[in-house]
């Protein structure tokens, strides 16, 4: 007792450093098990096409986040500061370029190009400073590649998961693009009016012309002379259909078809999809599905 009466507060450190130790071993197996979830690749795309491809190459691997709202233009879309700060924090941010996100071009460039941070269009020839390329089958396919290797070079121990993935994915596109070539091979009218300037890469690829009504962002209203120089255009080449674009007003292309006798037909640039379609099961390889179905008829094909 002599000695306890004496010794308590040497008892107490014990018991302290005792529990403070027990403390110490037993938090860090609480710490795994709340961030199983966090220990997926943290990846941040600019806009949906993007975060499509990066959901299929990364799979059960990444979560991948997309900074510009769902139903959402793209051209236009400024993030927040929160947003910035979560790109700043993520593993890999990927972006298209060329002006359709260029407020990405600063924080890409401070996370490193060809490190954390990835461009879309650094993958393709560009026609001009055109910055639409997903919507040609065959660049989606070198932007899931390249998407691929992003990952790859941020998580090296996964890379053949990663691999396969994109793999899958790209057989997908490859259907896409056969769908294409042979459905758009046989057509009594290869000139298409479109909302704005977004389908130059499609075009080309599959030998059709396009004429927009806007400009390479659909915030670039023409001019009434404009207007009516493509409807002088539309009604020469017999143009049955004006498309027009699911994110933007339908107005002007509403106003063209019904100056020249022509109907209407959606043809998605795929900038942004809706909480509604996504939960209706759309996706970029579905919509695409979508357009071919109407260009068939705006195109009359065989
Ligand atoms: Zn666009």
């Amino acid at each position: 007792m002599h000695f306890l009466k004496k010794n308590w507060p040497v008892l107490i450190l014990v018991l302290f450093v005792v529990s403070i130790v027990t403390w110490v071993l037993t938090a860090p197996s609480q710490k795994q098990s709340t961030n199983s979830a966090d220990q997926k690749l943290r990846v941040v795309a600019s806009f949906y096409p993007i975060a499509e491809f990066a959901r299929h190459v990364g799979g059960d691997l990444v979560n991948v986040e997309t900074i510009t709202p769902v139903g959402v233009e793209p051209h236009e879309y400024e993030p927040t500061a929160q947003q910035l700060e979560r790109i700043s924090e993520s593993d890999l941010f990927l972006y298209n370029g060329e002006g359709l996100d260029a407020w990405a071009d600063p924080i890409g460039a401070k996370l490193g190009i060809g490190e954390r941070s990835w461009i879309m269009s650094h993958t393709v020839t560009l026609i001009e400073h055109d910055p639409h390329i997903w919507l040609n089958p065959v660049l989606a396919k070198q932007e899931v590649m390249w998407i691929y290797s992003a990952l790859s070079y941020v998580d090296p121990t996964h890379d053949a998961i990663y691999k396969q993935n994109a793999e899958a994915y790209i057989n997908q596109l490859s259907a896409l693009d056969e769908a294409y070539a042979h459905g758009l091979k046989t057509c009594a009218n290869r000139t298409v009016v479109t909302s704005h300037e977004a389908f130059a890469y499609l075009a080309k690829q599959y030998k059709f012309e396009t004429i927009a009504i806007t400009g390479l962002s659909p915030e670039e209203e023409p001019s009434a002379g404009r207007l009516a120089e493509i409807a002088k255009l539309a009604k020469e080449k017999q143009i049955k259909y004006i498309f027009f674009e699911t994110l933007v007003s339908p107005k002007l292309a509403q106003t063209l078809a019904s100056e020249i006798g022509a109907q209407t037909l959606v043809f998605d640039p795929i900038e942004g999809v809706s909480e509604e379609d996504q939960a209706a099961g759309k996706n970029y390889v579905s919509i695409m599905q979508e357009n071919l179905t109407n260009l068939k008829i705006g195109m009359m094909c065989q």
